[in-house]
């Protein structure tokens, strides 16, 4: 995906596929829906939201979690928004008809080699944190975490048996062409934001490493305008605790970054305010970075913001409309600052709202 300038912002018609799937996903989705369409108005931009069947919504409907017409859908809209998939119901099933396959089957169909998690801190969440306030006051990370190689899918891999036991074994392996595509969305990103990009990997140890690090340096000379530093893995778990204001962007492997998104992600607080994107080729995928909480479910109890944020974000990166992604943060920002929360961001002093006040409050901060 190519992260689109300032200059080609302007009016647009955008084609979003919205599959709001299972458990919470058909509560929140509908806010994030909203919330687009009422900053596209405001923008006088014309957004077109087309409705498909995904997961165990689609099981029921068709037999698969990902039928052709939603995956057709996807493939022809300008981007996906999706809420959550899967529950209680549908555990039994095969592996393959299970309402998580059609995550992974979004994923391979539209190319989307890159995770971008962030994870920004509301200060009015500030003591949500297990950390202190002044250690993560003004937090604003985003882990590029490259998702389809790298030790989860490099080959050979298996378990075999030996004369004493069994070997286990799987292998690291990047190419240049890989690293550089997901250094370039790296990049790309940062110029969005505040220009810093720390790639994060194992160069003193691994080989596969050794090439990031010298790819990522290669790409970074088209990109002068972004600073660039490096930093082993280790020392960055260890960072993010210590001193996470430090961090702009982080561009990591699937492995490395499978394990910092998620602990930049606890820094924040709650699992229901947090957004993610997935993009790649030509398409974007955005949903929350949480599940289909099937034990809150049509219970009015779920956090949107993290499903609303996820459209900001659609906003940000498909269509390069920063400033309509702004107002939309800047609307979540807002309502937290009047004392609002969901029970699960819910503190002493604040006022409990369920899902649809929450949303309502976030559309009306929006005006
Ligand atoms: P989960 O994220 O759905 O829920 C974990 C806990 O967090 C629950 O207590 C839930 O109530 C709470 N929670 C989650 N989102 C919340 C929100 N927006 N507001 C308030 N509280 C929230 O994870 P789980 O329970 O492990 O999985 C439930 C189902 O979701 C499973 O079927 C799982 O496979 C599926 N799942 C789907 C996705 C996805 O669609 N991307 C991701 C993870 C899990």
């Amino acid at each position: 995906m190519r992260v689109k300038s300032e200059d080609e912002e302007k009016f647009m018609n955008k084609k979003i596929a919205v599959l709001a799937g299972d458990g919470i996903g058909p509560e929140i989705v509908p806010a994030a829906v909203a919330v687009l369409e009422a900053v596209g108005k405001r923008g006088g931009h014309a957004f077109e939201f087309v409705h498909a069947a995904v997961g165990g919504q689609a099981i029921d409907d068709t037999g698969w979690p990902l039928p052709d017409d939603t995956l057709q859908l996807a493939k022809t809209s300008d981007a996906v928004l999706l809420g959550a998939v899967g529950g209680p119901k549908w555990e039994g099933l095969d592996y393959e008809r299970r309402p998580e396959r059609a995550l992974l089957g979004l994923r391979e169909q539209l190319g989307l080699f890159a995770n971008l998690r962030p994870a920004k801190l509301y200060s009015e969440l500030a003591d949500a944190s297990t950390l202190k306030r002044e250690v993560i006051e003004g937090i604003d990370v985003l882990v590029v975490r490259e998702l389809t190689g790298g030790i989860y899918f490099g080959k050979p891999k298996g378990v075999e048996a030996t004369p004493t036991g069994h070997r286990g074994f799987n292998t690291e392996v990047y190419t240049t062409e890989e690293i550089t595509r997901i250094a370039k969305i790296a990049f790309d990103v940062a110029r969005k934001r505040r220009r810093l990009v720390t790639s994060v990997d194992k160069a003193n140890v691994l080989e596969s490493s050794e090439l990031w690090r010298k790819v990522v340096i290669e790409v970074h000379k088209d990109y002068q305008d972004v600073e660039l530093r490096h930093m082993y893995v280790d020392n960055c778990a260890m960072q993010l605790i210590r001193n996470p204001g430090q961090f702009d962007v982080i561009l990591t492997t699937n492995l490395f970054g499978d394990i910092l998104s998620d602990e930049a992600a606890m820094l924040t607080g709650s699992i229901g305010m947090l957004p993610s994107a997935s993009v790649g080729a030509s398409v974007g995928m955005y949903e929350p970075i949480h599940g289909s909480a099937p034990d809150i479910a049509g219970k009015d109890a779920a956090n949107p913001i993290g499903m609303i944020a996820s459209g900001a974000m659609m906003l940000r990166y498909s269509f390069g409309m920063s400033e309509e992604a702004d107002l939309i943060e800047n609307a979540i920002q807002a309502v937290l600052g009047q004392g609002c929360r969901t029970g699960d961001i819910a503190a002493p002093g604040t006022t409990l709202v369920g899902t649809k006040e929450m949303s309502d409050r976030i559309l009306q901060s929006i005006g």
